[in-house]
């Protein structure tokens, strides 16, 4: 039986991918500290031999007793509200909790997989956004703290591909929704979603008119899961690349919700991307990999889940 170690295994993405591994056999041990993580996104495992829980800030030493086959590094705030709340968490979490894990990775003899983001492109001035681009960051912005924690991450990962021979792989997610989001965590869904089923106005930061490129997080876990199985050591893009304008997305919220809700503008973010959509060539080719859920069937899932939730 495998063993793998997950960072982060009780948020959004963390949680699926556990589940993932589970459902594949795999034995689990996942460290989070929970701050922006949710132990009921586990609490099915609770019980299951094959699963362990530790409360952990894995920006400290990590000890893991017995043998471990992959470390994947999925810890930290997400989302542009979190890097407001958290920014040294976050800062701590790329850097520190990075080299942490990787040192867990090394000990073990196990593969590594570091959880990046198309941030490393920044606010892109080519698009789509080719894994061979190398961005268009502020450092000093408010998104600065994760962008350039990431960047930092990858060039970790690297060092010890290079330097230690650690088997490692680098994915960079781009925007992931589904069941399991946060409610409050300032994201376009949650926040969109959660407005319209309150019958509330949908709230569109500036114009409306910046893109993003919605992936359903079970298309985004397989991608993971295959990516796990491959030996390449570069980045690899795992999104959807079904660009959207925001505007259009809330239309595709008011659709899929029913809802009359109006929409209203607010100021614009600073430093929010005007663009983003994946250039999935890497994984097609080396994964035999492309997202299949649409976006109204993703939503509708996700819809049903808050729903769910009571809200
Ligand atoms: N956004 C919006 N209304 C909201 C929340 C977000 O118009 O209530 C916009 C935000 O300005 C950005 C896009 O939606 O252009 C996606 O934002 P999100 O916070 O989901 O993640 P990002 O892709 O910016 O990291």
């Amino acid at each position: 039986m495998k063993r793998a170690v997950v960072t982060g295994g009780a948020g959004f993405l963390g949680s699926h991918l556990v589940d993932r591994l589970i459902g594949e056999g795999v034995e689990v041990v996942v460290l989070d500290n929970l701050i922006t993580g949710d132990l009921q996104n586990l609490e099915h495992h609770f019980g299951n031999p094959s699963f362990r829980f530790v409360k952990q800030d894995v920006t400290e030493f990590l000890y893991v007793p017995g043998d471990v086959d992959w470390v994947f590094h999925f810890a930290s705030p997400a989302s542009p509200v979190d890097f407001e709340r958290y920014p040294i968490q976050v800062l701590k979490v790329g850097a520190l909790g990075t080299h942490k894990a990787l040192g867990l990775a090394k000990e073990k003899q196990a593969a590594f997989m570091l959880a990046s983001t198309s941030e490393v492109y920044g606010d892109p001035l080519i698009s789509p956004q080719p894994e061979t681009y190398w961005g268009n960051v502020n450092p000093i912005g408010p998104r600065g703290v994760y962008d350039e924690a990431k960047r930092y991450a990858e060039a970790m990962t690297m060092a010890y591909h290079t330097f230690h021979g650690l088997d490692t792989r680098i994915v960079r997610f781009f925007n992931t929704y589904g069941p399991r989001m946060r409610m409050d965590d300032g994201r376009v869904v949650p926040n969109l979603v959660g407005q319209a089923l309150r019958a509330e106005p949908l709230t569109l930061y500036g114009d409306g008119q910046q893109t993003r490129s919605f992936g359903y997080v079970d298309d985004i876990i397989e991608g993971v899961w295959r990516l796990a199985h491959a030996t390449f050591h570069e980045p690899v893009n795992i999104g959807s690349d079904d660009e959207r304008t925001i505007a259009n997305f809330a239309e595709a919220v008011l659709r899929a919700t029913g809802s009359a809700s109006a929409i209203e503008h607010r100021p614009a973010l600073p430093d929010d991307p005007r663009q983003r959509r994946p250039d999935l060539g890497r994984a097609r080719e080396l994964l035999g990999w492309a997202p299949s859920t649409s976006l109204e069937e993703g939503l509708e899932r996700t819809i049903a889940w808050f729903r769910s939730k009571g809200i």
